[in-house]
């Protein structure tokens, strides 16, 4: 049936219906017959979902037939299932930005040691993550890059995180009729570590987008809403001055180094009693934050001195002696370190011992499952009792959350920047299913486009030049 409808076309399909798992196969059917077809992102399914196993043990497509994977940006929830899409067979080439390709290493080694540790539930081995490695290719900025015949590939640098990218394909027809896509990856606008030139790109608005797939993550909410207000130096403040130690749980690659300097940016205005010391623990925030400071990924040569004075990587395995040993320490101690949700990581036995210690603020930095400890700990009262591994604890710590330190644009800054581009359509992605229906409605709305659907799991879309011309129950 296909081969009856005029080419050139697309089908596009994705495997995620919320914020993690990000991974779209695009089919391109062109006039001459031939089909190309290529990958951006192969992340992890991540959080509590009852399929999540499930999800996470294969990838539902025929790796023979895939030509090429473009990689927007270093988070497992893009990238974390590239080892088992090898282990299934890819072995063509896997591109993403050079600050990407130089950090991208930690996170899969850090899931490849996690996931190894459960022999049973391994689903590759160090082979296919070294073949993975292997099959990797670094490239710049706003250059054209042919990764076959019929194709260019331009990667946008974008303030999401170091290496981050929008990632923009244009699929040349024999017959002249292109379709070009933009696929924005997790979006930021700015990031503090790095600027992003304005680059005008030879033919680059010259014809329209034949469809942008933008993320939403923040799709229902504007950058002035009070959760973003700044207060993390003021709450760390207080806690400090009072005789209090803080906690504060991030994620290992970018957000811990932003939390680091907003930290030296209050001990450089006196916020913080002289004597206080900060603390990392974690390996691959420890590591991320080694490579931030040393190793090209492009960042603002003033911004590689992002960290506070009195600053100590915590290495190893802390025992809960050297924990309480740290807490009682006479001096104000900031300790920071993955996870941001509290269930893994470094932080999460300082957490567990701090709960029931009426002498430590825990500072929660940003999104939190309905199911993880930092939201457990957001919602029990101080005095009430908290089950930690089957056991009761009673709550004495005070817990506060920002999300001023925010690593994607809010829905007004989305569509800024959906309003500075000439496309047909807009599919929406990576966001929870409530919130890409809302986006989609405040992008309506505000008459950004005229056809805007909603891109996940159920439905393949087919696209030509002009837009959205058909959808379809998907069959994956
Ligand atoms: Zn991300």
């Amino acid at each position: 049936m296909s081969s009856m409808r005029s080419t050139p076309y697309i089908h596009i399909y994705s495997r995620s219906d919320d914020v993690t798992g990000s991974c779209s196969l695009v089919t391109a059917y062109l006039s001459n017959k031939k089909t190309i077809r290529f990958l951006v992102d192969c992340g992890a399914f991540q959080g509590q979902k009852d399929n999540q196993n499930l999800l996470n043990e294969s990838v539902p497509f025929n790796t023979e037939k895939i030509d090429f994977v473009l990689v927007t940006h270093t988070h497992l929830d893009h990238v974390g299932l590239l080892p088992l899409l090898v282990k299934q067979g890819y072995n063509k080439n896997i591109f993403m930005s050079f600050p990407t390709y130089n950090l991208i290493d930690i996170p899969l080694r850090d899931a490849y040691k996690i996931n190894s540790k459960c022999t049973d539930t391994a689903i590759y081995d160090q082979e296919d993550l070294y073949k993975t490695f292997s099959l990797m290719v670094g490239v710049p900025f706003n250059k054209m890059l042919k990764p076959m015949k019929g194709i260019s590939v331009i990667f946008k640098k974008n303030g999401h995180l170091v290496g981050a990218s929008s990632i923009e394909v244009i699929i040349h027809d024999p017959s002249g009729e292109d379709i070009k896509l933009l696929f924005t990856g997790d979006y930021k606008e700015k990031n503090v570590f790095f600027d992003i030139e304005k680059v005008q790109l030879e033919d680059d608005s010259s014809y329209p987008y034949s469809a942008i797939i933008c993320e939403s993550t923040y799709g229902d909410v504007d950058s002035t809403d009070s959760m973003f207000y700044p207060c993390i130096l003021e709450n760390i403040n207080k806690a400090l001055w009072n005789g209090k130690n803080v906690i504060s749980p991030t994620f290992g690659i970018g957000k811990t180094q932003e939390v680091l300097y907003l930290l030296k940016c209050g001990q450089k205005r006196n916020l913080f009693p002289k004597n206080t010391n900060f603390y990392l623990v974690g390996g691959i925030a420890q590591e991320a934050t080694k490579r931030f400071q040393y190793t090209d990924l492009g960042i603002k040569s003033e911004m590689k001195n992002f960290i506070p004075q009195n600053f100590y990587m915590l290495k190893g395995h802390q025992t809960s002696q050297d924990i309480i040993k740290l807490f009682d320490d006479s001096k104000p101690n900031v300790i920071i370190g993955p996870s941001g949700m509290a269930d893994a990581g470094g932080i999460r036995k300082f957490v567990q011992k701090a709960i029931s210690r009426d002498d430590i603020l825990i500072q929660l930095t940003g999104y939190c499952d309905p199911s993880s400890i930092a939201t457990k700990l957001l919602n029990t009262p101080i005095g009430s009792n908290m089950l930690i591994a089957g056991k009761p604890i009673t709550k004495r710590c005070q817990v506060e959350i920002s999300k001023e330190i925010s690593l994607h644009a809010k829905r007004d800054e989305l569509k800024k920047m959906l309003e500075g581009k000439n496309t047909n359509s807009i599919l929406i992605t990576h966001g929870e299913a409530k919130v890409r229906e809302k986006f989609r409605e405040y992008l309506l709305l505000n008459n950004i486009c005229s056809q805007i659907e909603i891109l996940n799991s159920d439905f393949v879309f087919e696209i030509d030049s002009s837009g959205i011309r058909d959808v379809f129950p998907s069959s994956f």
